[in-house]
């Protein structure tokens, strides 16, 4: 870079991005304050050296590559986030970011030409995006999840149950579906009120969620209606599983103004089979079988019939 040039150094001091200008060689000329407070690596200490002797990360041939390109050509180049996470690994500078291991960074390379209009330098300018990342990363997430319980919805158990059903279709993987209801949960609604309603929905999910496998997709399919998604289990696995969870939600103790409250579930059981060949039969067949469970007196296990 110019030190002549007054404006334009203190500029890039003072902006809240890296930026570093590299020869052919990939000699350092520049290297700014940003760059300088995030690396800890002083101008004195850069300015001179081959980029790749603080930053062996940048030495492969991708990267090579695009630079080179940049001097023949005279283009552009962005370095997206989503691809590289990160151009220098730096620490991420907030407590809100350390579930990243480096800051997440975007960047760009750009040439500059001197006053022949030849390319004399390429400068790559880093901007930290990780505050960006982990919103992102939090809104997926909140997509995900059911407001009440913080399990899953019913929107991403469909969009899992679309990829479970592909590997069980393409791979021949074995799947099993449970669907639960609770049982006469209306009936508690009435009797202790809708809060103390959602307060045993909450509670069932505490008892259920530790029985299941973290594979498991465990979600709220609507209302007191949950689906447990059993990827690489056969029907008997997912039998014993439904079992289990039948077992340890009537176990438990549930007090109203000191009054014991019974809280039993209903499950349905279904393995994705020959005669399943799509998400909705498989579904239907173990709707089918927690109407069955209803039907035969409640707190029961019905298994889907092939
Ligand atoms: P069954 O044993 O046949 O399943 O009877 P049920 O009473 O459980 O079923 P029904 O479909 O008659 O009633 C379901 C009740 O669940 C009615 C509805 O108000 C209640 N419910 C649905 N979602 C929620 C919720 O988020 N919170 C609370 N507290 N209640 C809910
Ligand atoms: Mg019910
Ligand atoms: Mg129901």
């Amino acid at each position: 870079m110019d030190t002549n040039n007054l404006y334009s150094t203190q500029i890039c001091d003072m902006m809240n991005i890296g930026i570093v200008v590299l020869d052919k060689d990939f000699k350092i000329h520049y290297w700014n304050r940003w760059l300088e407070l995030h690396s800890g690596i002083m101008p004195a200490s850069i300015v001179g050296s081959n980029l790749f002797d603080f930053f062996p990360n940048l030495n492969n041939p991708k990267f090579i590559r695009n630079c080179k390109s940049l001097f023949t050509f005279g283009n552009y180049y962005f370095l997206s986030q989503k691809l590289h996470h990160f151009i220098f690994p730096f620490k991420p500078v907030s407590a809100s970011e350390f579930q990243f291991e480096h800051m997440q960074q975007s960047g760009s390379i750009f040439p500059i030409r001197n006053d022949k209009n030849e390319i004399q330098y390429i400068c790559i300018a880093v901007h930290d995006v990780t505050e960006l990342v982990a919103y992102e990363q939090k809104l997926i997430e909140m997509t995900k999840r059911d407001v009440l319980t913080d399990i899953y919805n019913r929107r991403y158990l469909e969009e899992r149950m679309k990829d479970e059903f592909e590997k069980h279709t393409r791979y021949c993987r074995t799947l099993s579906l449970i669907v639960l209801d609770l049982d006469h949960f209306k009936g508690i609604n009435d009797t202790c009120g809708h809060q103390y309603g959602d307060y045993i929905l909450k509670s069932i999910v505490a008892v259920v969620k530790p029985c299941l496998r973290t594979v498991d997709v465990f979600a709220r399919y609507g209302g007191e209606e949950f689906c447990c998604l059993l990827p690489e289990t056969d029907i008997e696995a997912a039998t014993r599983v439904a079992e289990r969870l039948k077992d340890a939600v009537a176990a438990q103790e549930y007090f109203f103004q000191n009054t014991l409250i019974k809280v039993t579930i209903s499950l349905g059981v279904a393995e994705a089979c020959e005669s399943t060949r799509t998400i909705d039969a498989l579904f239907k067949n173990a709707d089918d079988a927690l109407y069955e469970a209803k039907k035969n007196g409640r707190n029961r296990v019905v298994v889907a019939k092939g």
